[in-house]
């Protein structure tokens, strides 16, 4: 039997208690935290699956041990709110966390978020296996009349040079390592942005849409970076 570890970090022992509850009956192992300093240190030591993580605790608030955690693990963090003017904080980019319930929440809507992020971990770790480097890391990788030079951080065009965001021209490499080979909105988000960023899977979108405006000759048309059926980009050449 698998069983995922769950850290639920609630300083109110009636719902750490009845999160801990429910979480056990569908199978997990749970440990608890009360406070912002021991959660911390119950993340470092049992290194959980995923992580319930209330707002207003005693010792350290949530956004900060978010802040922190997010630093050290990819664990999904799911975060348990009060106040509305919380929510902005905890899906902005400041804090990193992969979901939210605002209170009150029902159990049966907590422990569907919390499988919906254990099926979102598993499918990313899969993708992951799943997906090689094409092109080993060397100092330029030429298609055609598109050129990356690595070590200059430069892309020509023609022999012209385009001008680039950092986050573009991370998208680009990261494309072209990768040739012809499906890369999810979630992987590329995953990869190229990193955990720092709080997923919304368009702000790939409306990158591939400005890279393709810079290195296909027909923006409308695209060629070189085309859109896969099924939720992905695939870089050709
Ligand atoms: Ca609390």
């Amino acid at each position: 039997m698998s069983s995922e570890v769950i850290l639920v970090v609630e300083d109110e022992p009636a719902l750490q208690e009845t999160l801990a509850y429910n979480l056990e009956k569908e199978g997990y192992s749970v440990e608890v935290a009360g406070d912002g300093r021991s959660a911390l240190d119950a993340a470092r030591r049992l290194q959980p699956d995923l992580i319930l993580l209330d707002i207003m605790l005693p010792e350290m608030d949530g956004f900060e041990v978010c802040r922190i955690l997010r630093k050290e693990t990819n664990s999904p963090i799911l975060m348990l709110t009060a106040r509305d003017d919380e929510i902005d904080r905890v899906v902005g980019l400041e804090v990193g966390a992969d979901d939210y319930l605002t209170k009150p929440f029902s159990m049966r809507e907590l422990l569907a978020r919390v499988k919906a992020q254990f099926r979102r971990s598993r499918l990313l770790r899969e993708e992951m296996a799943k997906v090689k480097e094409e092109t080993p890391e060397q100092e330029a990788l030429a298609f055609d009349n598109l050129v990356i030079n690595i070590t200059r951080r430069e892309v020509t065009l023609g022999g012209d040079p385009l001008q680039m965001k950092p986050k573009e021209y991370e998208l680009l490499v990261y494309l072209a390592r990768h040739r012809g080979q499906m890369l999810s909105r979630e992987l590329i988000l995953e990869r190229v942005w990193g955990w720092d960023y709080i997923g919304d899977s368009r702000t790939v979108d409306v990158h591939i849409r400005w890279l393709r405006q810079k290195v296909e000759s027909d923006p409308a048309n695209p060629l070189r970076i085309v859109t896969v059926r099924g939720g992905g980009y695939r870089f050709e050449g």
